[in-house]
């Protein structure tokens, strides 16, 4: 069975594909350029021949993807801006092709027969309410939504919640347009939070470092910053399986699923990293003495657990990780 991943250069995009063609699926995967795609396959080699590279350039174009869907049976929705710093234009960096990329998946499913589900990556940030107070101890789950007004997200000067804003809207257009125009196939979303994990996907620099491993990157690249950040995480290899998982699973039709672990802390991760790696001692960050907030809300994952989710362990998520970090910024 053919699927489409959109976005198959991306960080998450590129495990979605390895993982599906574990599982014997056939992969296209959409690429902005043929170089990109060229050098997804210098970096893995054994994926060479195993995935059929078509170019759509911008998703943002109305009907992107209308002339690479035919025979497909499924299609993984994971292409989608994200970046929270230089962002200078709400609308047009990330509002727009989050929303406009998802409306053109589902309208290029709607002209083939086969399609029988398609599976949009969205996000934790679609879910999690910024005005709670965060140490409410809410417990947040599948039915809670990001409240965010459309002309709020127009108007913040947060690129962080410009981006959360635009897998709002990106995950209600497409339930509104299923609703709407009753299609032959049913959608879900995969909902994680932070993702972290190996890379294998076309990088420039590690300044070009995906916007959620470059958390990691920043404790152990030497910089010995003091670690300060937490959240909620996902192995990347598991969010890679969330989304084959998410196929053809009868409780997901329609449906979201909430994938993240933790919490974490990056207090916890240099930690971790420095009993692992005592030899990287100059360049891993010390553990600081930023209080991790205990009292923060909490994120439910049961649904994903009863579905057949298993999870990497966050010691093995980090040192694959760093190892896999370390050896990358080798060749810049
Ligand atoms: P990346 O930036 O690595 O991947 C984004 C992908 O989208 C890339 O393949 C990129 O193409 C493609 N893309 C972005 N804008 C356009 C556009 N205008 N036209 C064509 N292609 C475009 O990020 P991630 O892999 O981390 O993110 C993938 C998905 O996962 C996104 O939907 C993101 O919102 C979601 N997500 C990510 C999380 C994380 O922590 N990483 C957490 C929760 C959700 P190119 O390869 O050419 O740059």
């Amino acid at each position: 069975q053919l699927v489409l991943v959109t976005g198959v250069t991306g960080f998450i995009g590129a495990h979605v594909a390895v993982s599906l063609l574990k599982k014997g699926y056939r992969v296209r995967g959409t690429v902005r350029s043929m170089e990109k795609a060229n050098e997804l396959i210098r970096l893995n080699p054994e994926l060479k021949d195993k995935i059929e590279f078509v170019i759509v350039k911008d998703i943002t174009e109305p009907y992107a993807f209308k002339d690479v869907v035919k025979d497909c049976d499924y299609i993984c929705h994971v292409a989608s801006p994200f970046f929270i710093s230089n962002v200078t234009d709400n609308k047009t960096q990330l509002l727009d092709p989050a929303v406009q990329g998802t409306l053109s998946a589902l309208e290029a499913a709607i002209t083939e027969p086969k399609v029988k589900r398609v599976v949009i990556t969205s996000s934790f940030a679609a879910v999690g309410d910024y005005t709670k107070d965060p140490s409410s101890g809410y417990v947040y789950s599948e039915k809670d939504w990001n409240p965010i007004s459309y002309e709020e997200a127009l108007k913040t000067e947060s690129g962080l919640l410009a981006y959360c804003a635009s897998k709002v809207f990106a995950e209600k257009a497409a339930r509104e347009w299923v609703k709407e125009k009753q299609p032959h196939f049913d959608i879900c979303t995969i909902n994680p939070s932070y993702v972290f994990g190996p890379t294998i996907h076309p990088m420039n620099s590690m300044e070009s470092l995906n916007t959620s491993n470059q958390i990691l990157w920043t404790i152990i690249n030497g910089s010995k910053i003091q670690p300060s950040t937490q959240g909620f995480e996902t192995d990347v290899r598991d969010v890679a399986d969330a989304h084959v998982l998410a196929l053809n699973h009868p409780k997901l039709s329609g449906g979201r699923m909430l994938i993240p672990q933790g919490p974490f802390f990056t207090n916890t991760m240099s930690k971790i990293l420095l009993e692992k790696f005592p030899e990287k001692k100059d360049v891993i960050s010390d553990p600081s003495d930023v209080p991790f907030d205990t009292k923060r809300f909490t994120i439910d994952n049961s649904f994903s657990k009863s579905v057949g989710m298993k999870y990497y362990s966050e010691e093995q998520t980090y040192i694959d990780t760093a190892t896999n970090l370390w050896e990358r910024a080798k060749q810049f």
